[in-house]
C-alpha cells in the first residue's frame, strides 16, 4: 500500500472511529461476570465525550444482586486460581499484555471518548497497561518465604505466603486503563481474583481490558467487573464480607470513607490525592527545569494525583523561570483529542474537575497571584462543548492560596520564591499530603539536604517520573497507605503464614 493511501485509511479509519466504535457498542451496558460479557439489569449512567458533550454510550449500575453474583463467582474461582503453579498465572498475563498491545489503535480510541486525553496519550497508556501485565507475569513466579532459626535445634520456622482471597478493584478516571493495571497485575499474579468496579464516567476503558481477558482465556470468574456509582456498586464491595482487600484510587475524601465504612476487618491499599511540590534551587538546570515543570503540571490536565501543583523557585532564578514557564505553558496545544491525537492537552473529564480549577484560579487572583500564562478556556466554536482550559500559570502564591494548598486536578500551578532551602522544605512539607515531590538541582549536597527531608512516598530528582512499574509507590499522610508497583505492589496481595514444625531426629541413624 502507498504512504498516500496508508494515511487516507488511517484518516478515514479515525473519522470512523470518531463517530462510532464497534468495540466500545459491544460493550455498552455490560458487566464481565464469570467470564462472559452480561447485559446490566439496569443500564441508566450516560457516558460522555469530553470534548463534545456527546453521549458515547450508558453505562451499567449493577444492583445489589450483580454485585453479589460477582463476587460469588470470584470466591467460587479462588481455589483454582491460586492453586496453579505461579508460572501458569505468568502465561495468562503475558498473553493478556500481548493481546492489548496488539490492539492499541482501538482501545486507546475508547479512551479518548470517555476520558478526553488525546489519543496518543491514551495508546502509550495502553502500552504501559501491557508492560505491567508483563511484568507482574514475571514476578508471579518469583514470590519466595524465608526459614526462621528456633530456640531449640529440632523446631523449625518456615514462612510462606499466600493469596489474600477475593481483591476489589476501585478505580478512578484519570488513568482508567493503568489504574486498573496495578491491581489487576497484582492481584492475579499473587493468586488473587478480582472484582473491578470503574469510574462511573469511564466505564468503557475497564471492560475493554476484560474484553482483553475473555480474549486471553482467564479462567472464569478470576477477573470480573460491575460498574455504577461509588455511593453503591463501589460501598457494596467496601461492605462485602467476602472481599479480603479493598484497593482503591481516588480522592482522600472516599478513601478515608471506605476505610470508615469496611464492615469487617479488610486489608486496604489506598492511593489517594496529592498536592506535590516541585522545588528548583539555584543551581539547577532552568531550561531542564522548565521543560519538567510543564510536562507535570499539565500532562493529562493536570488530572493526575502527582501533578506538580506548586513550584518554589530560588530567588535570583525566580523571575527568568516564570518567564519561561508562561512562554512554555502557552506554547503548548489544546484540542480535542480525537481530532488531533498529538494535542498537548485534551478536554477535561468533567464540569466539576473545570470548575475546580476556575475556582481555584479566581480564589489566587483575589489573594493577590500573579496570572502569567492562561486563565481562561481556549476560543472558538471548537471548543464550545468541551471542558476544555489552558494551562495556567500564577506568580508570587502564597500558602493561603488553594491552589497551594488543596489538589486542584487541573491545568493549573502556582509559582514563588524562596530564599534558603530550608524555608523551601518547610512550604513544601506544608501539606496533608505527601504522595510526591520534585527537584531540580544540580549540586549533590542540595539534592542530599532536600530528598531527605521531604516527607512523601516519591521524590523525582531532576526527572519527573517519580512512579516507574518495578519500583514501589505510595503515600504518606492523607496521600495513602500501602504501595503499588514493584514487588512490593504484588506482595500487597498476599498474607503470610508461619509453619513451625518440630522434628524428631532422634529415631534417624
Ligand atoms: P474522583 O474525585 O477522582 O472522582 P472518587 O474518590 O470520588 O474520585 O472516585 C474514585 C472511585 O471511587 C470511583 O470508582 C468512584 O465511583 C468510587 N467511589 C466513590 N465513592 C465511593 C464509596 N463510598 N465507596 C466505594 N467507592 C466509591
Amino acid at each position: 500500500m502507498g504512504l498516500l493511501t496508508n494515511v487516507v485509511t488511517i484518516f478515514a479509519n479515525d473519522c470512523l472511529f470518531a463517530m462510532k466504535n464497534p468495540m466500545m457498542e459491544h460493550l455498552d451496558g455490560k458487566f464481565l461476570i464469570d467470564g462472559r460479557l452480561v447485559a446490566a439489569v439496569r443500564a441508566d449512567i450516560p457516558v460522555h465525550n469530553p470534548a463534545t458533550g456527546d453521549i458515547v454510550g450508558t453505562s451499567g449500575h449493577a444492583t445489589l444482586g450483580e454485585v453479589n453474583a460477582a463476587v460469588r463467582v470470584a470466591k467460587h474461582s479462588f481455589e483454582s486460581w491460586a492453586g496453579r503453579p505461579a508460572k501458569e498465572r505468568a502465561v495468562y498475563l503475558h498473553r493478556l499484555g500481548d493481546l492489548i498491545r496488539q490492539d492499541l489503535h482501538e482501545l486507546a480510541h475508547i479512551m479518548t471518548r470517555e476520558q478526553g486525553k488525546p489519543l496518543n496519550e491514551a495508546r502509550d497508556e495502553f502500552v504501559k497497561l501491557a508492560e505491567i501485565c508483563q511484568f507482574y507475569a514475571e514476578e508471579a513466579t518469583r514470590v519466595r518465604g524465608e526459614t526462621i532459626l528456633n530456640d531449640s535445634t529440632n523446631h523449625e520456622s518456615v514462612l510462606v505466603r499466600e493469596p489474600i482471597g477475593i481483591v476489589a478493584a476501585i478505580t478512578p478516571w484519570n488513568y482508567p486503563a493503568e489504574l486498573v493495571g496495578w491491581k489487576l497485575g497484582g492481584a492475579l499474579a499473587a493468586g488473587c481474583t478480582i472484582v473491578i468496579k470503574p469510574a462511573e464516567i469511564t466505564p468503557f476503558t475497564a471492560l475493554a481490558i476484560g474484553a482483553k481477558c475473555i480474549e486471553a482465556e482467564i479462567p472464569d470468574g478470576v477477573v470480573n467487573i460491575v460498574c455504577g456509582l461509588g455511593e453503591t456498586v463501589g460501598q457494596a464491595l467496601v461492605e462485602h464480607q467476602d472481599i479480603r482487600k479493598v484497593a482503591f484510587t481516588g480522592s482522600s475524601a472516599t478513601g478515608l470513607h471506605i476505610q470508615r465504612s469496611a464492615t469487617n476487618i479488610k486489608h486496604m491499599s489506598l492511593e489517594l490525592g496529592g498536592n506535590c511540590p516541585l522545588i528548583v534551587t539555584e543551581s539547577a538546570d532552568l531550561p531542564a527545569a522548565v521543560a519538567g515543570a510543564v510536562r507535570r503540571a499539565f500532562r493529562n490536565c493536570g488530572q493526575i494525583c502527582i501533578s506538580v501543583n506548586r513550584i518554589y523557585v530560588a530567588r535570583p532564578l525566580y523571575e527568568a523561570f516564570i518567564e519561561r514557564f508562561s512562554q512554555a505553558a502557552e506554547n503548548l496545544t489544546v484540542a480535542n483529542g480525537l481530532e488531533n491525537p498529538n494535542a498537548d492537552l485534551g478536554a477535561m473529564v468533567s464540569t466539576e474537575t473545570l470548575s475546580k480549577t476556575v475556582d481555584h484560579l479566581h480564589d489566587a487572583m483575589t489573594k493577590g497571584a500573579r496570572l502569567t500564562a492562561g486563565g481562561s478556556p481556549p476560543k472558538g466554536p471548537n471548543f464550545a462543548q468541551g471542558h476544555f482550559f489552558r494551562p495556567t500559570s500564577l506568580a508570587d502564591c502564597t500558602h493561603d492560596m488553594k491552589i497551594m494548598t488543596e489538589e486542584t486536578f487541573g491545568p493549573i500551578a502556582g509559582v514563588a520564591p524562596f530564599d534558603h532551602l530550608s524555608e523551601a522544605v518547610a512550604l513544601a512539607n506544608d501539606t496533608r499530603y505527601g504522595l510526591a515531590a520534585y527537584i531540580y538541582a544540580s549540586k549533590a549536597d542540595e539534592i542530599h539536604y532536600l530528598s531527605r527531608r521531604l516527607n512523601c512516598g516519591n521524590v523525582a530528582v531532576n526527572n519527573i517520573d517519580p512512579g516507574i512499574i518495578n519500583v514501589p509507590y505510595g503515600g504518606r499522610k492523607d496521600s495513602g497507605i500501602g504501595c503499588e508497583h514493584g514487588r512490593e505492589g504484588m506482595l500487597e496481595y498476599m498474607s503470610v503464614k508461619h509453619i513451625r514444625t518440630r522434628y524428631d531426629l532422634s529415631g534417624i541413624s
